[in-house]
């Protein structure tokens, strides 16, 4: 059953996205017609991904199951599969960079590695490629491995290095383990290396998390990606909040950490490169979500494509039989109406803190008017700053984007995973 809370973000987001979509953007999933097929795509981002995890994380909502050995075979065959079936419907395009994520995917670097080979074969690849990986899978092997795959930009999952953080979010290893990690990524000359921390965990005081920021730039993580619990309901951590009473933090605490985080990172020379995100340095932004179109390869991936998004079987069994078979492995489609493609376009813009304002008019076409008022409105309000023709967000504005995406998350994400989760083949999914 859902929490007044979540009806309550459901019906603001809905009321939100019908206002900016329009009455004939319908916000339903559903399975994609027998006939439909992806159109041609000339350039697009590739997402890659790998669901094994050693250990499961009560708090994550992301498609995974537990590592088996056995499991790698025919998901090197699924995944190599699902290569061709794209490679044929969309044609040899570009792909303008590479996202592996997860899961972890370094407990599968044989199966990346043939992967990645023939996704160069099939389509021309011209950017970078990122990974992640976790405290508890890196040593010198898995270093070695991934310069030969060519990997250029890592994010490690450290999360914190506070033995009680670790312990509220699951994680079940001492934690000089990360720094270790961190520390030989950080040596062993990629491109950039990102450190993920969590903030506003529940009794995290905000001197953990600037201590947690300290130790990692000490490290050597040139990125810094900072996020707050996620409760999705349907995770463990989502029911234990809901059974033991544990309560999330509030706004004003969350609000706390969110501006001494921003400092700190303003103190250090670390630049705000999303609302999340900070860069220290002439590195290659790492970013796994923010770009404008990808097809996505994996159970439960999702792909964001010129006239919708569509999402992969989140079942790891029913993915293999179907990609393997050459099948479509796509569950759900939802078409883009009107200038729905130019609004996804403005969010990830929000996410990237910059909005260029002449790409607004060829971007939104009709609704570019409507686009501009609002965001002259969040600059009356100080949330936004015109600087060298581009709308960017202060930091309360950032913050107060955090926050938006936070419930937006709980309402749509949740939604579409929760049936996505239940069964491998939904009927309809209205979000
Ligand atoms: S947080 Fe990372 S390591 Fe933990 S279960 Fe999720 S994907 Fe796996």
């Amino acid at each position: 059953m859902n929490s007044p809370g979540h009806n309550f973000s459901r019906l603001v987001t809905r009321a939100v996205r019908r206002y900016l979509g329009g009455p004939d953007q319908q916000w339903i999933f559903e399975p994609p017609p027998q006939d439909w097929s992806p159109p041609p795509i000339e350039r697009t981002a590739l997402y890659l991904h790998v669901p094994f995890c050693r250990n499961l994380c009560p708090y994550c909502p992301y498609t995974k199951v537990p590592y088996d050995e056995t499991l790698l075979e025919p998901y090197t065959r699924a995944a190599l599969a699902e290569v061709d079936w794209w490679a044929d419907a969309i044609g040899p395009a570009e792909v303008t960079s590479i996202y592996i994520g997860g899961g972890t995917p370094t407990l599968a670097m044989d199966s990346i590695a043939s992967v990645l080979k023939h996704i160069r074969e099939r389509f021309r690849l011209t950017g970078d490629l990122c990974i992640e990986t976790n405290p508890a899978d890196v040593d010198e092997v898995t270093v070695r491995r991934l310069h030969d795959a060519d990997i250029a930009l890592i994010s490690l999952g450290v999360q914190s290095f506070h033995a009680e953080n670790l312990k509220i979010i699951g994680r079940q290893y001492d934690p000089s383990l990360a720094e270790k990690a961190l520390e030989l990524l950080a040596k062993s000359d990629f491109t950039s290396v990102n450190a993920d921390i969590m903030f506003a965990l529940p009794e995290q005081a905000v001197g953990s998390v600037i201590a947690d920021l300290d130790r990692a730039a000490q490290l050597g993580a040139d990125q810094l990606t900072t996020y707050p619990l996620f409760t999705f309901p349907y995770t463990s951590v989502g029911k234990y909040l809901r059974l033991s009473a544990v309560k999330m933090p509030a706004l004003r605490l969350r609000r706390e950490h969110y501006r001494a985080i921003s400092n700190w990172c303003d103190e250090h020379a670390f630049e705000r490169i999303s609302v999340w995100g900070f860069k220290r340095g002439a590195v290659p932004r790492y970013s796994s979500v923010t770009r404008d179109g990808y097809i996505g390869i994996g159970p439960g991936a999702g792909s964001h494509l010129p006239d919708g998004f569509v999402l992969n079987t989140f079942d790891l069994e029913n993915w293999i039989r179907a990609a393997s078979e050459r099948r479509r492995a796509i569950a759900l489609r939802m078409p883009f109406k009107g200038e729905m493609a130019g609004w996804w376009w403005l969010y990830w813009r929000l996410y990237d803190t910059r909005i260029p304002l002449d790409a607004l008019d060829g971007t939104l076409g009709n609704d570019a008017p409507k686009a501009r008022q609002w965001l002259r409105a969040a600059e009356r309000f100080g949330l936004a700053v015109r600087n060298d023709g581009c709308f960017e967000l202060t930091e309360p504005g950032s913050f107060w984007l955090h926050l938006a995406q936070n419930y937006f998350a709980l309402s749509y994400v949740n939604t579409l995973w929760t049936e996505a989760r239940r069964q491998p083949w939904p009927k309809s999914v209205a979000v």
